[in-house]
């Protein structure tokens, strides 16, 4: 009985489960073809790639994909094969790198299956690789180095199954989305939790690439669009602006028209506000360095994600990241010192602000006209109990809004930011970003901004951490801190990566992240018999604090009615106690203007 009782707790799927198909119950295919069907090799070919083998509906192994460029590498001078890390698994980090000699170029970094089930970006780029390679389209390096890396994330690529990513029309089996421990490696970059974030991070500050492209397939509605893209803060909420602008104009104008040239049907990523209500609009929004396109927009580098639509087959979103990438070479090479202008337009630059929260805005900011929507119904489901969407596969066409954001919370940032020396974890990734900062050799006394946890909370846990919100307050107070502390400057090009890093109401704070979890402890109190008398002696010796603790009895039942809590409270009021103390500190004052 108990036992049938766990059984079904665990509910293991049956053999007849296992059975099913589960890409029949996706929607009908919207009919596609075009020019760039032109690109799949031909059957006899000898370098035809192991997806066009398969007529795309399959992809390569980790080993497969490996050896297929061990042997590409072998036949061009062009190409070499070089690993750039491990996974946590101990997989190398394949990356090509493909250039003509060997004076130094501007490099485009490509990355395929950051989200290993995602990985149309791997099969397209060996096509390309070998008709850059050995079918003549090597002008391409003429003025760029591409530098590729077809799985990002093998050990989610390994562990490939029908059942990932059951909404991609293809190929048959799929890699997961997180890495080994299950961490999503596009939330990872502000963090830098996973061996694949280090190693790319530092393949980032390595080769500075001019444009970073990352590699993605799309959840949210259908829609007569097949290959999308964005870039971070879209219209008005980038970080960096002269980056921005250029994306906006040069790159995509010439990918979208390089797409459509090809008989794709391109457009900016329209991150759905609801799949059940498309004409509701699509979000443009700030976004965080956790994201690929954040960190780029934050660290000064051209980041594009790609989006391919999930319903659209494999073959079709594999040829139109072909086009996208060789039309993001293209621009790329002839723009290299525009886009070098434009990175150091906005590494010089030295914002003083961050935004850190904001809502959608109550108008609309713009409005999509002809948007190529997909006709739905509805049906009654019996597994939900409610109306389901049913997609029918027949355009139509949508008025769409777009919906923007506004700031609800700014912070100013400080002069420096103080970090005292035992916070291992914290300068660890200091140092991997290439943030600047100064080791002091003597104790420095100062006035500091010092910030403590209001009502904490830790959210459920994801990518590896237990996260944490809560608001601060924020008062100064003159403090030492000790030998060896570290003094972050805000007046470097990383100055706002660090201030997404290091002020606590950032969304991607090392706080939030949960990397600071002695912020959230409780205060150390001692035996009853020694804390009550003293509790009754600070409550004799201080009128506020008296009047602060009438006032949690009166307004607090269940703290009146919890003699463990109220000995809490009192520890908490010690000299030296430190509860939900920030441990890193804010120097605000401005330098004197005289000196
Ligand atoms: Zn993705």
């Amino acid at each position: 009985m108990r036992r049938a009782f766990l059984a079904a707790l665990i509910a293991l799927p049956s053999a007849a489960i296992a059975e099913l198909r589960p890409q029949t119950v996706l929607p009908p295919p919207l009919p596609w073809s075009g020019p760039s069907e032109r690109l799949v090799a031909a059957a006899d070919d000898p370098w035809i790639t192991p997806a066009e083998r398969a007529g795309f509906a399959t992809t390569p192994s980790y080993a497969e994909t490996r050896a297929w460029l061990e042997r590409l590498v072998a036949a061009s001078p062009l190409l070499t094969l070089e690993s750039f890390g491990r996974s946590g698994e101990g997989r190398d980090l394949l990356m090509v790198r493909a250039r003509k000699g060997t004076a130094p170029r501007p490099v485009v970094l490509v990355q395929a299956g950051i989200h290993a089930g995602e990985i149309d970006g791997k099969d397209a780029g060996l096509m390309l690789l070998r008709d850059i390679a050995l079918r003549g389209k090597d002008d391409l390096l003429d003025r760029v180095e591409l530098v590729f890396v077809p799985i990002y994330n093998p050990d989610g690529h390994e562990r490939a199954s029908p059942w990932n990513f059951l909404a991609l029309r293809g190929p048959a089996e799929k890699g997961t989305v997180g890495n080994a421990r299950g961490i999503n490696l596009n939330r990872d970059y502000a963090k830098a939790d996973a061996p694949e974030t280090r190693a790319m991070i530092a393949l980032l500050r390595r080769l500075d690439p001019i444009l970073y492209v990352d590699c993605h397939v799309s959840d949210g509605f259908d829609m007569g669009y097949d290959i999308t893209f964005t870039y971070a803060g879209w219209g008005r909420y980038a970080r960096h602006r002269t980056i921005a602008d250029w994306l906006e104009t040069r790159f995509d104008h010439a990918v979208t028209a390089a797409l459509a040239q090809a008989g794709h049907h391109p457009i900016r990523y329209p991150s759905p506000i609801d799949t059940r209500a498309p004409t509701h609009g699509i979000r443009w929004s700030p976004e965080g360095p956790r994201y690929s396109t954040g960190y780029g927009d934050f660290i000064g580098v051209p980041t594009v994600l790609v989006e391919n639509h999930m319903l659209k087959p494999y073959r079709q979103r594999v040829l139109g990241t072909y086009v996208l990438l060789e039309a993001a070479l293209d621009v790329a090479a002839r723009d290299a010192a525009r886009i070098a202008a434009a990175k150091a337009a906005d590494r010089a630059a030295r914002p003083d602000t961050l935004l850190t929260r904001w809502q959608p805005a109550a108008t609309p900011i713009g409005w999509v006209e002809d948007f190529r929507g997909v006709a739905f119904d509805w049906y009654r489901s019996p597994a939900t109990g409610r109306s389901e969407q049913r997609w029918l596969g027949r355009p139509v066409t949508w008025r769409m809004p777009i919906i923007g954001q506004e700031p609800t919370e700014t912070v100013r940032l400080p002069r420096a930011w103080w970090i005292p020396p035992g916070q291992a974890e914290v300068i660890d990734r200091l140092r991997l970003h290439g943030i600047r900062y100064e080791t002091v050799a003597a104790p420095a006394a100062m006035p500091l901004d010092r910030v403590t946890l209001v009502d904490p909370v830790l959210l459920p846990p994801t990518d590896g951490r237990v996260p944490v919100a809560a608001r601060f307050a924020h008062a100064t107070v003159r403090e030492t801190m000790p030998a060896g502390s570290l003094r972050v400057p805000v007046d470097q090009p990383l100055g706002l990566l660090a201030a997404a890093l290091l002020e606590p109401e950032s969304q991607d704070s090392f706080l939030a992240w949960g990397l600071l979890p002695e912020a959230m402890a409780k205060p150390q109190g001692t035996e009853a018999f020694v804390l009550a008398p003293l509790a009754e002696a600070m409550l004799a010796a201080d009128p506020a604090l008296r009047a602060t603790f009438a006032a949690r009895i009166a307004a607090e039942p269940a703290f009146a009615a919890d003699p463990a809590a109220r000995l809490a409270w009192f520890a908490g009021h010690l000299p030296g106690r430190d509860t939900g103390l920030y441990p890193i500190r804010r120097r605000v004052s401005r330098p004197s203007a005289r000196r």
